[in-house]
């Protein structure tokens, strides 16, 4: 969206940025919502992040916001009786001047401001196994950090976004209308997605069971929502908090695993060149385990390759669900390629359950 000084102007004024020269310009590579460097210019320095939430994706920004509030005050007070840098250890929202968490401008924007975490490196993609065990070690920190948060007192701003089973239900809908009669050409897949439907509950059962703990999620577990710090390489605060919400640890390690764990693309339309590397799910499930392993339960661990396959094959539904329907949820560039992704998601799964049993041994040897 562009923006007009007009409203900038307005929205700026929401602040009390304290004494100097205000400056702003876009910032980072952010694909969801649009983001500002605010520069304060006094007697020091001084440097925010402002941001336009997505507000098409983000519709309740108020729930959203308790979710943010709640879960960077906690880390705050966590990280400053640990003695932690609470300034660039996590972020902390910065209230208006009427002491809102976020300022809703006159055309209906929704903005929010964050401290800025100076020093700081921002990696787009993996240079190296070493970079993924580090994002590995970061989300597992941020796990641990949240074990003993209510999950149940966040809010499910996107209702169902890792209920596998539901995933299902949409996914044999859009079958059954089969608007644009494209099911005759893919019966391969979807007989796939049909074959692994007693699958898609494994996980969600043992929650209804109580069996498995409802835990604080990230749901965005790319390497870019990871800050490392410049000096040390290590990883230091994770950003982008917008999908927090109550479900599975083993959600977020899967997620990660699903893109991480393999050297092609995500549309790769050559599945010869589309495999599960043991080594980068490895390397992932070292660090992972590394730094979460005692916050969680032998089940939770235990399961953590369930968490791998589900959120691969359910990633894999959406993507054919949305071929089916005509392509409107995931953009497409090419015809087909949201067939090619939900291709690339099956053949994922189809390695991961040709080494089921290296996987689990893996996750043992990596659990104390
Ligand atoms: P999006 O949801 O669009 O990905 P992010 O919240 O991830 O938005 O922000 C986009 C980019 O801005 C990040 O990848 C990072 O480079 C930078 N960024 C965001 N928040 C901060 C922060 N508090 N301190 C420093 N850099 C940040
Ligand atoms: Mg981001
Ligand atoms: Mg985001």
């Amino acid at each position: 969206a562009t923006i007009s000084p007009e409203i900038f102007q307005e929205v700026l004024s929401a602040y009390a940025w304290g004494e100097g020269t205000l400056s702003y310009n876009s910032y980072g590579e952010g694909h969801i919502n649009n983001t500002y460097l605010v520069t304060v210019n006094g007697k020091t320095v001084t440097r925010y992040i402002l941001q336009r939430i997505n507000t098409d994706i983000f519709t309740d920004p108020k729930s959203l916001m308790e979710n943010i509030c709640g879960v960077t005050s906690y880390l705050r007070d966590l990280i400053s009786k640990r003695g932690g840098d609470v300034s660039r250890e996590t972020m902390s929202i910065v209230p208006t001047k009427t002491g809102s968490s976020y300022y809703t401008d006159s055309t209906g924007g929704a903005w929010r401001v964050y401290n800025f975490v100076e020093n700081t490196i921002c990696l787009q993609q993996c240079r190296n196994t070493e970079d993924f065990y580090t994002s590995a070690r970061a989300f597992g920190q941020f796990q641990k950090n949240l074990a003993d948060y209510d999950a149940s007192s966040l809010h499910e701003t996107i209702p169902n976004f890792h209920n596998t089973p539901d995933r299902l239900r949409k996914f044999k809908e859009a079958l059954k209308a089969d608007v644009l009669h494209r099911a005759a050409d893919i019966s391969d897949d979807i007989a796939f997605v049909l074959d692994h439907e007693a699958d898609c509950s494994y996980m969600t059962d043992l929650l209804a069971a109580g069996k498995l703990p409802l835990r604080v999620t990230h749901n965005d577990t790319k390497l870019n929502n990871i800050l490392l710090d410049a000096d040390t390489n290590d990883a230091l605060c994770i950003i982008d908090l917008d999908t927090v919400m109550p479900g599975l640890a083993a959600n977020d390690y899967g997620d990660s695993i699903r893109f991480g764990a393999n050297h092609s693309a995500e549309d790769e339309p050559d599945l010869s060149k589309v495999n599960f590397s043991l080594e980068l799910f490895e390397a992932y499930t070292k660090g992972f385990l590394e730094v979460a392993g005692n916050a969680l339960t032998p089940l939770e661990i235990e399961t953590l390759p369930w968490g791998a396959k589900l959120m691969t094959l359910e990633c894999g539904m959406r993507f054919l669900t949305d071929y089916l329907e005509g392509d409107h949820y995931f953009a497409i560039h090419r015809p087909g390629q949201n067939l090619d992704r939900a291709r690339t998601q099956f053949k994922l799964v189809r390695d991961m359950e040709a080494c089921w049993s290296e996987m689990n041994n893996i996750v043992s040897k990596y659990s104390k």
